[in-house]
């Protein structure tokens, strides 16, 4: 591996130390986001210290989220390193259940990774499954609404070209998907999904497909395992909203599934008029007073999971204490003055809720 440590490109200390994660189920893959352009090798540890400088300075992250990244060259840089706690893949559970990795490609410009690239991802994954890292290998997209890592590295995230045991590079980007059924399973809201999975979540799946139409692949079922005859019809469905090629593989993401179920399965949904109404309701009202109790309460506790507010205050009234928090909360999102006055928006609602609510209107 071409490993270049964190002295050697100039790594400023991070805030704190990050709690040890010395082994977990995998590796999920990242890319930048954003237009980024190739350039010499040697630009990019200054790279490294610019997106460092922003995690740091612009999201108020104690260091660089990723513990590795890999630039077009092929060279590994130590970001936060093995058996640590990142903070790139959406919330805390999902940051202790994966590594990441961040790979310099962006959603315009560089946006496929170069054969070196492959090499040094697999040389990534090699590396932090020699330290805990379990046998998984994701996008961040995988249980997370984000297009993160893009098209073309996403493909070799499922493709298996990532795999480090694999020698050869895996297919290029824009050839068509396997023709087998996609074997890998994808976790969305805690809930496991695609060839393997098993629960009631698979079972209520399969009785949607066949609703809306999409069973013929069944012989028998369906039922709480997920065979391959799900993922054909679950592929069937993804067609007919429209999606092709990786998108359309079988294997459900939040958006599909969303719209199939009406809701995600796992979680409970949170109306984003209710809050509103609750938080424009109980601070003027008498002490305690609840609007939508259990709504504003789901609120409060995932305020409180993230340290914006004393568990005291858990209490279904959206009062004074929950408004101060939640602005605290938009304020850790980059909102100023009025977007940030303690009245939720929907944006900052379903990024508060992930991993805990759905937002409905
Ligand atoms: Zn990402
Ligand atoms: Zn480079």
């Amino acid at each position: 591996m071409k490993f270049i440590s964190r002295a050697e490109w100039g790594a400023r200390a991070a805030h704190n130390g990050h709690p040890a994660v010395p082994t977990n189920r995998g590796v999920k893959v990242h890319y930048l986001g954003g237009p980024y352009d190739a350039g010499e090798h040697g630009t990019c540890a200054a790279y490294m210290r610019k997106v460092q400088n922003s995690h740091m300075d612009g999201n108020g992250w104690s260091d660089f989220a990723y513990n590795l990244a890999v630039c077009e060259h092929g060279w590994v840089f130590e970001g936060r390193g093995r058996n640590a706690q990142n903070a790139a893949n959406g919330n805390t559970t999902l940051n202790r259940d994966h590594f990441a990795v961040l790979a310099f490609v962006g959603d315009s410009g560089h946006t496929a990774p170069t054969a070196e690239q492959v090499a040094g991802l697999r040389d990534a994954i090699a590396y932090l499954r020699a330290n805990g890292a379990g046998r998984e290998i994701r996008g961040h997209r995988d249980g997370y609404a984000t297009d993160c890592p893009g098209g073309p590295l996403y493909h070799l995230v499922t493709s298996g070209a990532l795999e480090p045991d694999t020698a050869p590079p895996g297919p290029a980007p824009d050839q068509p998907a396997e023709p087998t059924p996609a074997r890998y399973r994808t976790t969305i809201n805690g809930l496991e999904y695609g060839y393997g999975a098993h629960g009631p979540q698979v079972r209520e799946v399969g009785e949607a497909l066949v609703r809306n139409g999409f069973g013929q692949h069944y012989q028998s079922g369906p039922d709480e395992d997920w065979r391959d005859a799900d993922t054909l019809n679950y592929q069937q469905y993804q067609q007919h909203l429209g999606y092709g090629g990786q998108d359309a593989d079988g294997v459900p993401g939040e958006v599909t599934l969303q719209i199939l179920l009406g809701r995600i399965p796992g979680q409970p949904a949170v109306s984003l008029a209710h809050v509103v109404q609750a938080a424009r309701t109980d601070p003027g009202a008498a002490q305690g007073h609840q609007t939508h109790a259990a709504e504003a309460q789901l609120v409060e506790q995932a305020l409180a999971d993230e340290g914006f507010l004393e568990q005291h205050w858990v209490d279904g009234s959206f009062g004074t204490r929950t408004i101060a928090a939640y602005a605290a909360f938009q304020r850790t999102l980059g909102y100023t003055g009025a977007d940030a006055d303690g009245i939720p928006g929907r944006r900052s609602l379903e990024r508060l809720g992930i991993g805990r609510f759905t937002v409905t209107n």
